[in-house]
């Protein structure tokens, strides 16, 4: 059989099957389209016929192609020092007189030009006919009624084929009374190898016929779904549309949703396919569909449950993890059901726990929280556009940050403590200073009103003054200070 392009068309039937009655003897007519002519001239004509049809493409893709070999041609540096060698010769060597130089260069540039053409052509040629004998063959296309039926090396090859075909009908056909449309034959190139499946061939001869034969039908749930010639086909068929749902995963047996049977019976020769349209025409139109059970198996991880007891000992809101917690793991079987790959239902098998999870514990404060109690966090007394920065300002150092604002705006304790400052302070103007009992005192100047007093306590955020433009200050803004252990700290580096 031949390893060319498999022709789906027709009816199957295997030609190592068929005997060949010696009575059957007739010739196939061989009408061959072109003139009776030796060696290169079919080809060649052909050739005219395809530059007569598509011509233009056929003059842009010669043109391409010359262009690309002439332009090799003149950059290969071999040909360009050969070339350049004569130049120089005639135009800078004193070997010959003047007059002869000049007389000789003019007639030089002119064979010099030849030269380039002839080889570039040569070139051309050379490269079409390698190009040709390599891709392509010549082969001879099948004709029944108009149609094309496949692609032959011989026409011997083609009438040994259309023989077997029809020596097949007729030892399937018990009146014997059985013929086939003679057909026709027409040159052509192929691409290499390209020829059509010798089985293909033979059944697209019997699909040609309108005689019923006996053949094989895969019939679902009592209705013929398409036949075949050949059984063990039939099943061929079945079981790739089987296999093209079915992977690692796959267990049990693979079944369809419908009843499907393979039945002999007498079926019409025209309407039988081949194994590959077969195939081709269930997985396009699905007429039953394929049942599968699949087995997955993962590992799926156990989150760790938290465990939390009351500490009477820590301040509410407060946490301590006693135990770090542990995810666990366990593996889990599931198994899916599929028809025609698409997920219908799944089922948890078994769960297999590998590692169990460890509990969290953690101890949650309880305790109330003191009025004015430190958090130790800071917040933003202010929500504004930052002025200035801690830090040298004009040779004098800045204690703390400046946030511009509106006049009127609330001023929060950036965290709970107590006044230990409320009043005027020269330069600060209103001025509000909180020891927060940690370490930290927190400074907040230029306040248009102090909302709060000395000894008072107050919680963290609770509004102590309102933002201003008093003391020695330029615009409404907040002066605000961080001291750390009685030292002046960047407020930026503890506001979040
Ligand atoms: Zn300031």
């Amino acid at each position: 059989m031949q390893n060319g392009k498999r022709h789906r068309r027709g009816a199957i039937i295997n030609p190592q099957h068929v005997n060949v009655p010696k009575t059957v003897n007739e010739k196939v007519e061989n009408k061959i389209e072109t003139p009776k002519k030796k060696g290169f001239s079919p080809l060649f004509d052909n050739f005219k016929k395809m530059l007569k049809t598509q011509r233009e493409k056929a003059k842009e893709l010669f043109k391409e192609l010359f262009n690309k070999i002439k332009n090799r041609i003149t950059n290969s540096q071999k040909i360009k020092n050969a070339l350049e060698f004569f130049d120089f010769i005639l135009l800078k060597t004193q070997a010959f007189t003047k007059d002869f130089r000049e007389e000789m260069f003019v007639s030089w540039r002119q064979v010099r030009k030849r030269l380039l053409a002839a080889l570039t052509v040569c070139a051309v040629l050379t490269f079409v006919t390698t190009l040709f004998y390599k891709t392509l063959s010549i082969g001879y296309d099948i004709y029944v009624n108009g149609k094309s039926i496949g692609v032959t090396e011989s026409i011997s090859e083609a009438t040994r084929l259309y023989n077997i075909a029809l020596s097949a009908g007729k030892e399937s056909l018990s009146s014997g009374d059985f013929s086939l449309e003679k057909p026709r034959f027409y040159l052509r190139f192929v691409k290499k190898g390209a020829f059509t499946d010798d089985k293909a061939i033979v059944e697209a001869f019997l699909s040609t016929s309108d005689k019923f034969i006996e053949g094989y039908a895969v019939v679902a749930d009592g209705e013929v779904v398409f036949s075949l010639l050949d059984e063990k086909d039939a099943y061929r068929v079945l079981s790739s549309y089987k296999a093209q749902y079915i992977n690692e995963n796959t267990i049990g047996e693979v079944t369809f949703d419908k009843n499907v049977e393979v039945v002999k019976k007498q079926i019409p020769l025209n309407s039988v396919l081949s194994k590959d349209g077969a195939l081709d025409y269930i997985k396009l139109n699905q007429p039953f569909k394929v049942v599968t059970q699949e087995r997955v198996v993962e590992n799926i991880s156990i989150p760790y449950e938290v465990a939390q007891t009351p500490d009477s000992s820590m301040y509410k809101g407060e946490k301590k993890v006693v135990s770090k917690g542990e995810n666990g793991e366990k593996v889990v079987e599931t198994i899916i059901s599929k028809v025609n790959g698409e997920e219908t239902e799944k089922v948890v098998a078994s769960e297999t726990v590998t590692k169990e999870p460890v509990v969290e514990v953690v101890l949650v404060g309880s305790k109330e929280k003191p009025k004015g109690f430190a958090t130790g966090v800071f917040m933003r007394p202010y929500n504004g556009t930052l002025t200035s920065r801690f830090g040298s300002r004009w040779g004098r150092k800045h204690e703390g940050i400046d946030i511009g604002g509106k006049v009127g705006d609330p001023v929060k304790a950036a965290d709970g403590g107590k006044v230990i400052y409320a009043g005027w302070m020269s330069g600060y103007g209103n001025f509000v200073k909180i020891d927060h009992g940690n370490g930290y005192v927190t400074a907040y100047g230029h306040l248009s009103k102090i909302n709060t007093s000395v000894g008072k306590t107050v919680e963290k955020g609770e509004v102590i003054g309102l933002l201003g433009n008093t003391g020695r200050s330029t615009g409404p803004h907040l002066h605000f200070e961080v001291i750390k252990n009685g030292k002046h700290v960047d407020p930026l580096s503890y506001l979040k």
